[in-house]
């Protein structure tokens, strides 16, 4: 059992800024992706250092939303730390291609407007989940992808890096040992599925002080991808949704399974027409419909009441929450 409880020292830190309205729930879950994340493969030094990642993500994301902030911005600041984290698949420690580049996806929601930002295959931009706000907020379209998203970013002043930035030794060898296992058949690259070396990405959900909720996921996407391959991550309804009249989902888990069963909005559909709690209807996605036909991973949920929840169907997902009414808690194993 490994939980970190840090309600004393971060909710009294930080109740004294200007409070949101005291009976409006403020809240925010942030994952750092679903897998086979195992005890057994976890030393207590590197635990220790996934649940100070998240921990920070946490601490900073609700400090805008106890400051009066949107849940956009909330969402938007946890996601970041986690993007520039080099231990979560998004940002700096993104996976390798089959081609040993990075290829980001990232993609925001404003669950008050249904607004959406998303972008796909991008190589050179630090913080792909600015790029997605940015194609939200200053452009008429919803999703852009690779040189064009990138020309984008150029004019919008977001900043650019090598793509040799992203580059990590632990995600070089897990790349190494998927080549390895596919060598004797690269046409079927993609194909054998480790979640140990395959997954990761990192998301976040939140509700503001106004009841706005918003929802934003950033990823390098699945190790050795190739084809210029997209995954759930930038795909509204799949990977990332939010809509003030049911919930906001970030989810991390096989992309294509993801995709294809429309997690996300799938989720938000069950709370809007069936009237179940996000709990109930990611627990539903997750574990009746996903897991039965082999999709592996996870999703965070805030719905329109301010409840936080999670649901996965892999041995563990890193992941945290905090609330209002409720003391910041990280968490990685299935029985943490
Ligand atoms: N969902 C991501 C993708 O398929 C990967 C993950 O979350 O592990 O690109």
């Amino acid at each position: 059992m490994r939980k970190t409880l840090m309600a004393a020292a971060l909710t009294t830190g930080l109740s004294t800024g200007t409070a949101a309205v005291a009976d409006t729930p403020v809240g925010l879950v942030i994952h750092g992706g679903a897998g086979t994340i195992e005890r057994a493969n976890l030393s207590p030094e590197q635990e220790q250092a996934y649940h100070d990642g998240l921990r920070l993500a946490l601490e900073q994301g609700y400090a805008i939303l106890q400051a009066g902030g949107s849940s956009l911005d909330a969402a938007i600041k946890a996601v970041t730390i986690l993007e520039d984290n080099p231990l979560f698949n998004a940002g700096k420690g993104a996976v390798y291609t089959w081609d040993e580049q990075h290829e980001l996806d990232a993609s925001i929601m404003d669950g008050a407007t249904l607004n959406a930002g998303a972008v796909a295959g991008v190589r050179t931009i630090k913080n792909p989940i600015l790029l997605a706000h940015k194609v939200m907020t200053e452009s008429v379209h919803v999703m852009l992808s690779g040189v064009g998203a990138e020309q984008f970013a150029v004019e919008k002043g977001l900043e650019q890096v090598d793509n040799s930035y992203f580059n990590t030794e632990f995600r070089y060898e897990a790349l190494k040992r998927m080549k390895a296992a596919e060598g004797a058949l690269p046409h079927q690259a993609g194909l054998v599925r480790d979640p140990n070396w395959q997954m990761g990405t990192v998301g976040a959900v939140a509700i503001d002080s106004n009841g706005n909720l918003a929802a934003a996921t950033s990823t390098g996407g699945m190790t050795g991808k190739r084809y210029g391959r997209i995954g759930d991550s930038p795909i509204i309804g799949a990977g990332n949704y939010a809509d003030n009249s049911s919930c906001a989902v970030s989810a991390t888990g096989h992309g294509e399974y993801f995709i294809r069963y429309q997690v996300a909005s799938d989720i938000c559909a069950r709370v809007k027409y069936q009237g179940v709690s996000a709990k109930a209807a990611a627990d539903a996605v997750i574990k009746d419909v996903l897991l039965p036909v082999g999709g592996t991973g996870g999703v965070i949920v805030v719905d329109a009441n301010g409840e936080l929840s999670w649901s996965f169907n892999t041995p563990g997902m890193y992941r945290g929450k905090i609330g209002s009414n409720q003391p910041a808690l990280t968490a990685i194993f299935a029985d943490d």
